[in-house]
């Protein structure tokens, strides 16, 4: 798998300032990072518009597909 590149590292903290570190989905705070609304490997930018800030709980719905975070 390709690595990912030091923009989408950089991107992926602003965003989390951008979002205050709050998961945009539920609002807590705890361990919160930045997930790819397009991910990277299909074209997504490395900017924070296409960056939104999750905690583990809903990143990890997000990911399994049982949250869809295009519905907010
Ligand atoms: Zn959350
Ligand atoms: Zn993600």
């Amino acid at each position: 798998m390709k690595k990912r590149g030091k923009d989408h590292i950089k991107a992926q903290r602003m965003g989390r300032i951008r979002d205050g570190g709050i998961c945009q989905i539920c609002g807590g705070s705890g361990h919160t990072e930045g997930h790819h609304l397009l991910d990277y490997q299909f074209g997504g930018k490395a900017n924070t518009d296409n960056i939104i800030t999750l905690c583990r709980t809903c990143h990890d719905k997000v990911h399994r597909g049982i949250m869809d975070v295009f519905k907010l």
